[in-house]
């Protein structure tokens, strides 16, 4: 039998499992870096699969997560997660925020290609609604969690990487080369990404997949098989420190941080455009000060910049970086600066995309095949398509079609269910095409 027929038939055997995984983990959700019941549970069944799991402090630069939960609320959701009927021991290995994993499956002799695949797992800190014709609420499988919801299809895609793992064991021995399956943690708020990297999750990779499902891929006949114009970008908090003095009587004995924040934010806005392509420069969020009568000691700016690509955003950046230092000495304060979160331009790779079209055309139920389209958002999968592409390898973010209930983060979001096993049969064939 064809190697496509194969998978297809296998497939279809997998649906009601699939369709199980993600109402599982929907009802569970959990945000970024917390993932501890969903990223155990997928480890654990990768591990029962035959696959090299690499997980806890393995699997990221602990130092390189942007934007972890402070340690209090990283304990409260590993108990969550624990009395959740997540794997114990495994959320034991992930104690701190340490939800990335991956897993590798040689095929065949291995003498062959590399190929990756990202699964992204969190959830969106979002109340799910109860309405009565929202399915999940229907169904039984609403979130349990107060204020986090999976919003995004995250829980679709982590439920994609388990089928994907369940064909490949099955016909690894059709196969010759390596496949890495690679479940992020943290991608709301473009944080997850760069410290796997930065681990080596993409080292030896010759082929790079990013999945998602949705956005602007509408119907169950949709695929996208490429993306450009994703925007390079970083996320930054900045605290300003002053001293505080009686506004009347000493205010000649103040360091006025909030005026440091005010003279940040303005000049930031003037950045000089970058002749190279488009930039963005937004602060967000302001929270300086105590009272009326106090010179303000304290200032906390929320900032982010983008960029066309990775290097004008770090022009952004470094301009941001000298602006908000210049602002600080002004006013005789002292500044720090947390990074929350980043990500990478990377574009896909026409060849990649081109090999996805055509496994798409195979499988004969997309009427709609977008080889590129545009899109001005962030993901960090870019970190790793760049790191890849960087190293000579190639790679391409696709995006599953499925009609949506309400637009991604909204508390009526919803997908068609069908884009799970259709996922995983694109994915595994692209995997026959590489290796096969
Ligand atoms: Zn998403």
């Amino acid at each position: 039998m064809a190697a496509g027929q194969k998978i297809h038939e296998f497939v279809e055997t997998l649906t009601p499992q699939l369709i199980a995984w993600r109402r599982d983990f929907h009802k569970y959700p959990e945000s970024g870096w917390t993932e501890f019941r969903t990223a155990s549970l997928a480890a654990r069944k990768l591990m029962q699969l035959g696959f090299t799991v690499v997980m806890g402090r393995d699997a990221v630069v602990a130092e390189d997560r942007m934007g972890l939960p402070p340690a209090e609320e990283l304990a409260r959701h590993e108990l969550r997660a624990v009395s959740q009927g997540g794997d114990e021991e495994l959320i034991k290995m992930m104690h701190g925020g340490f939800t990335a994993f991956w897993a590798d499956m040689v095929c065949g002799s291995g003498q062959g290609p590399t190929i990756a695949i990202r699964f992204d797992m969190d959830a969106n800190d979002c109340s799910e609604s109860t309405a009565a014709e929202h399915l999940p609420t229907a169904a039984g499988f609403v979130s349990e969690n107060p204020v986090v919801m999976h919003a995004c299809a995250h829980d679709g895609h982590t439920a994609i990487g388990l089928g994907v793992a369940e064909v490949i064991a099955k016909f690894k021995d059709d196969l010759n080369g390596t496949v890495r399956l690679m479940f992020q943690p943290a991608e709301e708020g473009v944080r997850g990404a760069y410290p796997m990297v930065t681990k080596g999750v993409t080292k030896g990779v010759d082929v790079v997949l990013g999945i998602h499902i949705g956005v602007s891929a509408k119907t169950l006949s949709s695929l996208v098989c490429g993306i450009s114009g994703f925007l390079a970008t970083t996320k930054m908090d900045v605290d300003f420190t002053g001293k505080s003095a009686h506004a009347g009587s000493h205010p000649h004995e103040g360091k006025n941080a909030l005026m440091a924040a005010c003279a940040a934010a303005t000049n930031l806005h003037g950045i000089a455009r970058h002749g190279g392509g488009d930039t963005r420069i937004t602060v967000g969020k302001l929270i300086a000060g105590q009272g009326r009568n106090v010179v303000p000691p304290n200032a906390r700016l929320v900032m982010e910049t983008r960029g066309e690509t990775t290097e004008i955003n770090e022009f952004m950046e470094s301009e941001a970086l000298r602006i908000i230092k210049g602002a600080a000495e002004m006013w005789g304060c002292t500044y720090a600066v947390t990074k929350m979160g980043a990500a990478a331009s990377a574009p896909s790779d026409p060849e990649v995309a081109a090999m996805l079209a055509e496994t798409g055309r195979e499988m004969g139920c997309y009427d709609t095949i977008v080889l590129d389209e545009t899109l001005a958002g962030s993901d960090d999968f870019t970190y790793m398509l760049e790191a890849v592409q960087k190293a000579g390898g190639k790679g391409t973010y696709a995006l599953l079609g499925s009609p949506l209930k309400a637009p991604h983060h909204n508390d009526r979001f919803d997908f068609e269910e069908t884009v799970l096993s259709r996922g995983v049969e694109l994915v595994s064939r692209m995997i026959w095409k590489v290796l096969g």
